[in-house]
Order: structure tokens, then C-alpha cells, then sequence
């Protein structure tokens, strides 16, 4: 059974409810209990258990080094284009943003990839909008077999496909797929993509399972925190990450902890979650999976990430930028302008997220980072908090 015909049939409102009107008591019994349900995890989110939050944290801290050891895995984004066909109301790369956009050539990721190994990464997230002519399916398979020779992980964050569009990105050498949900609440789902292929939220829901089918090894998951209800999503999101740990067993899974940044459009979140929901957000995932990785990107403020990293997170990004380009100013020849998908002229834009040219130093980014410090600086704290900065994890001749 996919997931869609599960997430159908989840009480997820009476579990909202329930977490809710949840008790202190009800928190300590969940956190005793070694195989956890959905009602124990709403439970642990509960307002009440934000009293337990200390105890919490001595556990998740207690469970990942269990887990884990005390290492802190880095990745890098590397963003391909930001040119899309969808509109979503709180990205930067909506179709409808009058932005500055590009899409690398091959040549050109070579060059961004080269700037990030050569500050330790070895773990790539390659990041592209929605469009099928810029980013077609052969040019992201070029894009990994170019890549592939010096980088023993790359995952990919771009539109979902059917499992035989993916294999071609696996036999080049992607070995992780990350497709966030944004919001598992239908209704908000809709008003929220207005235009594209991405309005289809079953679609969407399956592509983790597709992915896993053409052989992905490692998968992540998430809610884009600030749509809705936060209970709601988190709930959502375990009983997804509890179904694809069934169902998709051979591959490691990782949960995002991902809340809403500034970009182009201006889009206000829609619902708050504050920074010690989100650690107790971190505590509850931990100890509802133990072996699940969560990831924390630079969306927060260096402060939050630093007290993170000891309750449960195991992969963060560093030194981001989140535009084709960022790294190296790679493509700032070709920017232009596209108006509902088409090129439009050169760059000419005028506003925050589009500064009149010349010159354009890079096309627009897709959010607002939070930490802007070095890869070398996040490194230099992780190891300040007793833990070590793993660059590499993995290498290709161990799937031989
Ligand atoms: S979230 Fe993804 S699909 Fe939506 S506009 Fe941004 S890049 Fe395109």
C-alpha cells in the first residue's frame, strides 16, 4: 500500500487534538515506552511536555551518540537553476517572481563543485527548480556523471519523476533523493500551488516510494514549517517517515527541520513555531526514531544550531547559498529574466531580489540564509561542542 492510501485514513485531526490536550503524564509515559506510536510522538509535542523539555533533551542527547556517535555530518547545496514552472506561494523561484534566473551548464557545476571540495565537502545536495526545458532529465544526469568521479554522495532535490526517470540519475551515481512535502494539509496544499505540475499533492506524497523503487539509498523527508499547523505537519511527517521505515527499509532515511525564510514575493508565514517548539520537535523525532538522521540547514540562526546540534541533529549544511552560481559567480553571463517560464531579455529587474544591472553578480537566491558562517567556522564549533565534522560518509566502492 503507498503511502497516500495510509495518510487517507490517519486520524491526524483527533491526533492533533489529542497532543493538544495532552498531559505531563501522558508525555513521561511516552517517553518510557520503547516502541512508540503516533500517539505517543503527539504526545511528546504536546504543550504539556514543553515542561519535560530538560529530560527530553538528556534522552535524544543519550539516544544519537548512541546511535550516531559524536560526529556531525556537513553538506553543501549546490544549486543547478532557479528557473520553474510552478508557482508556490512561499518560494523565491515562483514561476511569477520577476527575478534574476539561470540555469549552470555542466562546465559551470564543475566549477561551483570544485569551490566546495575545496573547502572539505564531499556530501552534495544538487537543487533545481521545476522546468523541463532548463532542467531536463538528461541534463541532470549529465550534471551527476560529471560529478560523480570526485564526489561519493550526491543527492538530488529537484521536480519528482516516475522511478524509470530516476534510475538513468542512480546508474550516473545520485544516491539520495530529498523531496520535502511543504505542507501535508490538502487544503492549504492547494492554496499554496497555484500553477504547475506541483498542485498534484499525491503525486508529490509518492515520490519518496518511487524514488526508493529506481535505488535511492538514502531518502529525506519534510514539512516546510510555517504553512500549517505544526503538530499537524510533524504528525504527518512521522507517520511518513514510519511508513517509508517499513516499506523502504533498505535505504536510510532523514527527516528536515525546515521552517520558513524570507525570499522573493514576500510571502508572510502563515503559523509560528517557535525556537523551543522546534527542540522539542528534535527530542520527540530523535525518540520516535532512534536511527533516523535529522538534518538543520542554514534557515537558522547560528545560536539555534549550536544548541541543536547536541539533542539529535546529525547533518547540517554550512557556508550556503541557495542561487546557481553563489559560489563562484558560475553562469552570472548568461541571467536573465523569465516571465511564466519564458526568457524574457536580459536582466533588468529592480528590486531586492532583482537589483538593476550591470552588473548582476548572481542570479536571485531562493531564501535568506540565517548562519552565514564559514563551513571551516561550523566545523571549528562542532568540534568546540565535543562532537567531529564528517566531510565524507560514504564512498561509492562500498555499494559495489
Ligand atoms: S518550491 Fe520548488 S517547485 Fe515551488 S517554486 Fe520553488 S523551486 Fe519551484
Amino acid at each position: 500500500m503507498s503511502f497516500v492510501a495510509e495518510f487517507n485514513s490517519l486520524p491526524l485531526d483527533a491526533l492533533v487534538k489529542q497532543s493538544l490536550a495532552g498531559s505531563a503524564a501522558a508525555a513521561r509515559d511516552a517517553i518510557g515506552r520503547p516502541d512508540k506510536s503516533l500517539a505517543d510522538f503527539a504526545a511528546l509535542i504536546s504543550p504539556a511536555a514543553s515542561e519535560l523539555l530538560e529530560a527530553m533533551g538528556r534522552r535524544a542527547h543519550a539516544m544519537t551518540q548512541q546511535r550516531f556517535g559524536k560526529v556531525v555530518r556537513l553538506f553543501a547545496p549546490l544549486y543547478l537553476s532557479n528557473e520553474c514552472i510552478n508557482n508556490c506561494k512561499y518560494c523565491g523561484f515562483s514561476r511569477d517572481n520577476a527575478i534574476l534566473r539561470v540555469t549552470l551548464t555542466a562546465d559551470e557545476v564543475l566549477q561551483e563543485a570544485r569551490a566546495l571540495k575545496a573547502q572539505g565537502f564531499r556530501n552534495i545536495l544538487l537543487v533545481a527548480g521545476e522546468h523541463p526545458k532548463f532542467v531536463s532529465n538528461s541534463y541532470l544526469e549529465d550534471c551527476v556523471a560529471a560529478l560523480h568521479p570526485d564526489w561519493p554522495s550526491i543527492s538530488l532535490e529537484v521536480g519528482p519523476m516516475e522511478t524509470a526517470e530516476y534510475r538513468p540519475l542512480v546508474a550516473a551515481g545520485a544516491d539520495g533523493l530529498v523531496v520535502y512535502q511543504e505542507t501535508y494539509d490538502r487544503t492549504i496544499y492547494a492554496a499554496m500551488h497555484t500553477a504547475g505540475p506541483k498542485r498534484n499533492f499525491d503525486w508529490r506524497l509518492e515520490t519518496p516510494e518511487r524514488g526508493y523503487a529506481a535505488g535511492f539509498r538514502r531518502l529525506g523527508i519534510s514539512p516546510l514549517y510555517g504553512l500549517a499547523d505544526w503538530r499537524h505537519e510533524a504528525i504527518s511527517v512521522a507517520a511518513h517517515a514510519a511508513h517509508l521505515l517499513r516499506n523502504c527499509w533498505k535505504a536510510s532515511l532523514t527527516i528536515s527541520l525546515t521552517r520558513l525564510r524570507p525570499c522573493a514575493g514576500e510571502f508572510q508565514p502563515l503559523t509560528h513555531m517557535t525556537d523551543r517548539e522546534l527542540a522539542q520537535l528534535v527530542c520527540a523525532f530523535r525518540m520516535m526514531f532512534p536511527d533516523v538522521g535529522l538534518v538543520l540547514s542554514t534557515r537558522e540562526s547560528p545560536k539555534l544550531r549550536n544548541g541543536l546540534v547536541p539533542l539529535g541533529v546529525t547533518l547540517m549544511s554550512a557556508g550556503s547559498h541557495t542561487e546557481p552560481g553563489g559560489y563562484t559567480g558560475a553562469g552570472k553571463e548568461h541571467i536573465h529574466q523569465t516571465v511564466r517560464g519564458r526568457i524574457v531579455g536580459t536582466a533588468s529587474g529592480s528590486s531586492e531580489w532583482a537589483p538593476a544591472t550591470p552588473p548582476a553578480l548572481n542570479a536571485t537566491e531562493q531564501f535568506h540564509i540565517a548562519d552565514v558562517r564559514s563551513p571551516q567556522e561550523v566545523a571549528d564549533l562542532i568540534r568546540q561542542l565535543g562532537y567531529e565534522p564528517v566531510w565524507k560518509d560514504w564512498d561509492a566502492a562500498l555499494t559495489a
